[in-house]
This record gives structure tokens, C-alpha cells and sequence, in this order.
């Protein structure tokens, strides 16, 4: 590969802001004449295939480690867990990110953008702004993507007002009608038709590490929760080998429900500690999330603090 300055890359399972804030902090890092390349942690989802067809332009090109010493940036994502394989002897250049920090250190001092938006491309959005640089209608899209998913069309809590207003003029700068659009968009992500159980699973799938206690949430959007269910059995099967091979403690998949805004889960291993974490039963390993779509917002930090109470 060419020599960069650096690799920039989102999470491992990218989700369409992960690809699209790279692609995006590629451009402004041009722009400022810093010679950076995006590249991706594993593979395209049906969502940002979309955005990428729309757009006629190419997937970063796939890695799966980095060597001792690389310098990178990342966005969208700071825990290691996470990260690139060989993480912990990068350099890590920069971050900009719209999570909680968590198991992160460095070495160096770095560059470290975090807001609590919806959002890693409204940051970046604002970097562009804050810049007076121009934002490209590619660019645009791209970020206006990564904002409808992120925020389900605004229909997250994680939604902020920030979000909504860079959407806004995100979608006059690429002309597209942000509804039409967003919604487009994010039923494309609802084909799940070629994956099959290990893969869908693994889709938009996050670890969390917290002392000895390691769990997993994975999420897929919807149109029909039934359809999904009619291959629990084989789902429930992939859950299970990946927990016997990560030594994973309690595995939440999440089948959320676009049009409704409610998730179905399917939850094995520490059935126990969801059920205190929520006040819910499980039965036949699941339970209805109602209202529920934000893993970030309304899955995660409910598990922790179950978590906290049980001395964990
Ligand atoms: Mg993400
Ligand atoms: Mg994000
Ligand atoms: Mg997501």
C-alpha cells in the first residue's frame, strides 16, 4: 500500500457511519493537505452498500490488523474491543467519536473530538463548518447517510438537535429529500436475505468488556420481526458457538423494528442479569423491548449498572 500519514477507520462490524466518517475525515484531512486513507474493519453492510451504489464510489479497502507503530485515526468508536487487531501498539493520532470513552489509553498525547451526538459525521459536520470549509455534495451525502442511520431518521433518543440540524443542510447540499431518502436508505439495510445465521449476527455486532465480564450486543433493522424468527433455532445456534469461542457471559440480539420502533431480543447466557437489568422475563430466550432501538442509549448502559449493582 502507498505510504499514508495515516489510516483512518470506524469500528469493527462497520456500521454506515463508520465507513462514511472515514471516508468523510479522509476529505477533510485532504483538504488541509494531510495525505490520510480510509480503510474498514470488516465487511459493508446492505445500508451503506446503498449509500456507496447511490454514489458510484468505491468500499475503503478491508484490514484487519495494523503493524506496530501505524498511526492512526479513529472515528467512531474508541474502545479497543472494538478496534483494529493490534490496536494497543498503534499511534493513535486522533479520535473523533460520539461514544462513551471506555479501556482507552495511549502512549502520546492526541487529538481526541468527542461529542454526545447522534452522530459521528454531525461532529465532523461541525469541524467542517468551524474550518469555513466547503462541504462537496459527495461529502454531504456521506455525512447525511451516516446521520439517518445513526439516528434511525431521528427516531433515536440518541438523536440530538445538532443531528437534526446538520441533517437539514446536509440534505440541501446533496439534494435529496432527507425522508425519501433516509427511508430508502434504511430499508435497503433490512434485506438480510443473503446472510446467513453466523452472519447476520455479526452484521452490526459490538463487544463490551467491563472486569471479568464480557457480554454482546448485536442489532439488525427490520420491517418484520417474524420473518427473523422463523430461523430463531439456527440464530439461537450461531449465538451460542460464538459465546463458547469469545467466552462471552450474555449475548443480546436485538431485532429492531424500523417502522415500529420496538425491538425483539433474543437473549442468552445471562438471562439473569437481563432480566434484573430490565424488569422483564425472558422466555424461550426472549424478550419485547418496547420503545427500545438504541443499543448506545438504552441497551448498554442499562447492563452496566445491572452490572454495578451485582458487585460485577
Ligand atoms: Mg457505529
Ligand atoms: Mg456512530
Ligand atoms: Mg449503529
Amino acid at each position: 500500500m502507498e505510504k499514508y500519514d495515516a489510516l483512518i477507520f470506524g469500528h469493527k462490524n462497520p456500521d454506515t457511519d463508520s465507513i462514511c466518517a472515514s471516508l468523510v475525515q479522509e476529505k477533510y484531512n485532504k483538504n488541509n493537505g494531510w495525505n490520510t486513507k480510509a480503510v474498514r474493519l470488516g465487511n459493508i453492510n446492505k445500508e451503506t452498500e446503498y449509500v456507496l451504489k447511490y454514489l458510484g464510489i468505491d468500499a475503503p479497502k478491508l484490514i484487519n490488523e495494523v503493524a506496530d507503530g501505524q498511526d492512526v485515526i479513529l472515528v467512531d468508536h474508541n474502545a479497543f474491543a472494538q478496534s483494529v487487531n493490534n490496536i494497543e501498539n498503534a499511534h493513535i493520532q486522533m479520535v473523533v467519536d460520539h461514544h462513551r470513552i471506555s479501556n482507552f489509553e495511549t502512549k502520546e498525547p492526541l487529538y481526541y473530538i468527542a461529542k454526545p451526538y447522534g452522530c459521528t459525521c454531525t461532529i465532523l459536520f461541525e469541524e467542517f463548518k468551524n474550518a469555513n470549509m466547503k462541504i462537496e455534495k459527495k461529502e454531504a451525502l456521506l455525512m447525511l447517510s451516516a446521520i439517518v442511520s445513526d439516528t434511525l431518521l431521528f427516531k433515536s433518543p440518541t438523536c440530538t438537535k445538532y443531528d437534526v440540524e446538520a441533517a437539514k443542510e446536509l440534505g440541501k447540499i446533496a439534494e435529496v429529500d432527507v425522508q425519501t431518502y433516509g427511508l430508502d436508505m434504511l430499508k435497503a439495510g433490512t434485506d438480510l436475505s443473503d446472510f446467513s445465521p453466523s452472519e447476520l449476527i455479526n452484521i452490526d455486532s459490538k463487544e463490551f468488556v467491563t472486569g471479568n465480564y464480557k457480554f454482546q450486543v448485536a442489532q439488525i433493522n427490520v420491517t418484520s420481526i417474524e420473518d427473523v424468527l422463523e430461523n430463531k433455532s439456527s440464530i439461537e445456534k450461531a449465538m451460542e458457538n460464538f459465546m463458547t469461542e469469545n467466552g462471552t457471559n450474555l449475548f443480546i440480539f436485538l431485532i429492531t423494528d424500523i417502522l415500529n420502533n420496538d425491538s425483539q431480543s433474543i437473549v442468552l447466557g445471562d438471562t439473569k442479569l437481563f432480566e434484573k437489568a430490565f424488569g422483564q422475563t425472558v422466555e424461550n430466550n426472549m424478550a419485547l423491548l418496547e420503545g427500545v432501538v438504541s443499543r448506545k442509549k438504552q441497551i448498554v448502559p442499562v447492563i452496566l449498572e445491572a452490572l454495578e449493582k451485582m458487585g460485577n
